[in-house]
């Protein structure tokens, strides 16, 4: 599957926020956007009006960004968001959220959703008990995941075991058992990722 592969402060700096890409580091003074909060680029410092097609754009790559994924997947899940019941941008939303891989990184067994896919590709995880390396897979509610048993002494998990792991309502963690739940799927009221997604509906619906 391809993946982008350039810098991602630097598309923090283009989004104009800190999108938590890299990890820790996203939380230290080395973060790009801390030091140099504009654009990047030789006219990063001088771009200020933004037409509505540019607004609406600039939401749809930072919703993009933030779940790390390419132009045509990111279509295809609007495609199957605008199909299903209910509103297309909280479909989408809720779409994505419960990607296992956002999923993983949501239960503080990656330090970003970058790493969790990683982690799942090389099957780290069990789904309902069964081995799985699919970072685009859908969970549902009341799914649990686990980290693989051979994979519990390795350094990355050790270190999670240790941490206090702050979730969101609609997942539970027992990090000693390296283990999470789904209690329920989300609403848009439990995502906090800062998109309008309401912009990214006008976009595909000229
Ligand atoms: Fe974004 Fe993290 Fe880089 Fe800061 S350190 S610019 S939050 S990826």
């Amino acid at each position: 599957m391809a993946r982008y592969t350039g810098p991602s402060c630097r598309l923090c700096r283009r989004e104009g926020q800190k999108m938590f890409l890299k990890g820790e580091r996203c939380y230290s003074s080395k973060c790009a956007v801390e030091k140099r909060n504009y654009a990047p680029g030789q006219h990063g410092q001088g771009r200020k009006k933004v037409s509505d097609y540019g607004l609406q754009l600039r939401e749809k790559q930072k919703a993009k960004r933030f779940y790390g994924l390419l132009e045509t997947q990111f279509k295809n899940y609007f495609v199957k968001a605008e199909k299903r019941k209910g509103q297309t941008g909280e479909n989408l939303l809720i779409m994505l959220e419960t990607r296992l891989d956002n999923v993983v990184f949501r239960m503080g067994f990656a330090s970003s959703r970058k790493e969790a896919r990683q982690l799942v590709r090389h099957g780290h995880f069990t789904l309902n008990g069964k081995k799985v390396d699919i970072p685009s897979l859908e969970v549902k509610a009341g799914d649990v995941i686990k980290v693989k048993e051979k994979s519990t002494s390795s350094p990355k998990f050790k270190e999670v075991r240790e941490m206090s792991i702050s979730t969101p309502s609609w997942i539970t963690v027992d990090p000693d058992k390296l283990e999470g739940k789904v209690l329920a799927l989300p609403t848009r009221g439990d995502i906090d990722t800062p998109v309008a997604e309401h912009l990214i509906v006008e976009l595909y619906s000229k």
